[in-house]
């Protein structure tokens, strides 16, 4: 395993395994690894010759700025996980000045009516930030194929369409959701959350659960009521949007049509640390 801290050393690198024949996997992170994140890479490293992790913070893609100072950051530990996995495996930990040569200028993209529901609506600029660094990283690495979570589903969504607006030659894998015992969806701001405050944020996966048992038996409308009380009686547990869509175009459902992919979605603060999750319905 290979750490590289500048884009100049990797790029020349990746091209030369690429004129060598190798194909390029690409696994995107802002670090604090999780078993959630191991497992995107073990896929890589399935499907590809020689696979770059990258870890950086990217700052453009927090709305709050105390979300970015509370972000955990631990590259040691991180690097440590990493050593592991296996010996194709570069990892890129790039300073921000590096990413960012002309200061934190967020570029805007026409990411189209999926960019604008649930994240998009909650956290302003959200999705702006996170394809202006992928952007930039694509351009780093040159990845014949980007793997990215199912966990952030929505986010999955707008890379697809990023690669297709800027006509790169990448595929983008989706991969499945790693999940705690339990059901918990893993994910760095866990590392924020006590064995209680863990246990009742199972609450969001406890609905998501419970809408696949019940999306198609009663109306989307009761059901969405029931769990939004549900929260408004849990005093820890903050509600921002709880919402059963149509798997490709994100659109909020009212009624379930045969031939449909439906996914639930639910975004959640628990004592400040907001989480997010969703489920296949079918
Ligand atoms: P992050 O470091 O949170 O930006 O996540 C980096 C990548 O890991 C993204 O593609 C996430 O969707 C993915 N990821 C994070 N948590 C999980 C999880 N629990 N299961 C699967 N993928 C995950």
């Amino acid at each position: 395993m290979k750490v590289i801290q500048h884009k100049s050393e990797l790029s020349k690198l990746t091209a030369e395994a690429k004129d060598n024949g190798a194909t390029i996997g690409f696994v995107p992170t802002m670090g604090a690894l999780h078993e959630g994140h191991l497992s995107l890479i073990r896929q890589a490293l399935a499907e590809s010759d020689l696979v770059v992790v990258s870890i950086f913070v990217n700052p453009t893609q927090f709305d709050k700025p105390e979300d970015l100072d509370k972000y955990p950051v631990n590259q040691q530990e991180d690097i440590k996980k990493l050593q592991t996995l296996d010996k194709n495996l570069i990892v890129f930990t790039p300073f921000t000045r590096e990413i960012y040569e002309n200061g934190l200028e967020t570029e805007e993209f026409d990411l189209g009516a999926v960019a604008d529901k649930m994240e998009g609506k909650f956290r302003k600029g959200h999705f702006d930030g996170v394809a202006t660094v992928l952007k930039k990283l694509f351009d780093i690495v040159h990845p014949d194929k980007a793997f990215f979570g199912e966990k952030d589903y929505q986010q999955l969504l707008i890379v697809k369409k990023l690669v297709t607006l800027l006509q790169l030659p990448i595929t983008v894998i989706g991969c499945s959701i790693s999940r705690q015992k339990g059901g918990l969806a893993r994910s760095s701001r866990n590392r924020r959350l006590d064995k209680r405050q863990q246990k009742e944020a199972l609450l969001l996966y406890h609905s998501l659960q419970r809408a696949g048992e019940q999306y198609d038996k009663k109306s989307i409308r009761s059901l969405k009521d029931e769990i939004e009380e549900d929260f408004k009686n849990h005093p820890d547990l903050k509600l921002d949007y709880f919402e059963i869509v149509d798997a490709a175009t994100l659109d909020s459902v009212d009624q379930i049509e045969n031939n449909k992919k439906y996914r639930a979605f639910i975004a959640a603060y628990i004592d400040g640390v907001r989480l997010i999750d969703n489920l296949a319905l079918n």
